[in-house]
């Protein structure tokens, strides 16, 4: 090798061996094979050569400048090595990306619209701020009923208000179209209720409505056990109790059997067993005649469901409450 390449070469290396920051090792890259580096000016004594020394000499500084260049790769990698305390196991297997997954609510949805769409109805849905005439009015609901009290319902400053049920929907679906209908409309709804385990003011209801000719409540009865048993299993036990509501006679409320604690009793249930679901019943005549039915040819049922009761009661949830604090730790144990 030529003498000064060599010499070049020794005292560049040298120096990038001792150099202790990236910052030096880039300056000292430029010092020797920069555009004006003391490697790049060694070809510019080319032209006084003889002409079978100029390949030689012009392959040796080329050669040289590779090997500066190599180090100074080479020295950066141990600096930083030296920074972040560790050599990169390229063993590892790659780091994968967290995909988020479904609220435990919307799967619900997705899971109990499929079974009904199994049994031929159709999705449908309303707006969550409502006219009084929707909510309470079409649906048979007294002008004195508690539920409409201040103290039940949230109302706006323009005189509508947050729908306390998905059964509004039956009544904008029925004045749209002649029957028969076969409906069923998921949704948010808002009560002012004392927030404990199994309250909330803000819950999810599943609206099913059925019309047709000579419906009983023998359908209905069957059409919830389907649904139970398809979400949760052969195992489930529903029963219904008689109640009162505006807008369906006769009307029910039915409860599943408590698959927390398997019917021996615990806070969920309170105790009893079982878990109210919600309302039911033959739809009342007035609510059909409201909507122009004749009542005389077209009967139906109609239902509602806690969709935040029937998750608790599959994945086993104890506290309604879970559902709407956002805690990832809750969240993540489901991969829907
Ligand atoms: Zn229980």
């Amino acid at each position: 090798m030529h003498n000064e390449v060599e010499i070049t070469l020794k005292e560049a290396l040298e120096l990038l061996e001792n150099a202790s920051s990236e910052s030096d090792i880039l300056r000292i890259k430029g010092v020797y094979v920069g555009k004006n580096g003391k490697i790049t000016q060694l070809l510019k004594l080319i032209p006084t050569l003889n002409a079978d020394e100029k390949p030689v000499f012009g392959q040796q500084v080329n050669k040289a400048k590779e090997k500066i260049v190599e180090k100074v790769e080479s020295c950066l990698e141990q600096i930083k090595v030296k920074r972040t305390g560790s050599v990169p196991d390229q063993t590892l297997p790659g780091r994968r990306n967290w995909l988020g997954s479904r609220h435990p609510i919307s799967a619900m949805v997705n899971q109990i619209v499929e079974v009904f769409y199994g049994m031929g109805f159709e999705l449908a849905g309303g707006p969550d701020i409502e006219t009084e005439y929707y909510n309470f009015d079409a649906l048979n609901t007294p002008a004195d009923h508690p539920s409409r009290d201040l103290n039940d319902t949230f109302y706006t400053k323009n005189g509508m208000l947050l729908r306390t049920q998905t059964s509004p929907v039956q009544i904008r679906v029925m004045k749209q179209q002649e029957p028969p209908v076969r409906i069923i409309a998921p949704g948010r709804c808002y009560r002012r209720d004392t927030i404990d385990a199994s309250h909330h003011i803000l819950f999810t209801q599943v609206e099913g409505l059925f019309i047709d000719r000579e419906v009983t409540l023998a359908d209905l009865k069957g059409v919830l056990t389907t649904f139970a048993h398809r979400i949760l299993g052969p195992g489930v036990k529903i029963r219904f109790r008689p109640h009162f509501f505006p807008f369906t006679e006769p009307s029910v409320e039915y409860d599943f059997s408590c698959l927390i604690c398997q019917m021996k009793g615990c806070p969920v249930c309170k105790g009893t067993g079982w878990v109210e679901i919600s309302g039911a019943g033959m739809v009342d005549p007035a609510v059909l005649k409201e909507v122009g039915y004749d009542p005389e040819k077209w009967q139906g049922y109609a239902f509602g469901m806690g969709l935040e009761r029937i998750a608790m009661l599959k994945y086993g949830i104890n506290d309604i409450r879970l559902f709407l604090e956002n805690d990832l730790r809750f969240l993540k144990q489901f991969n829907f």
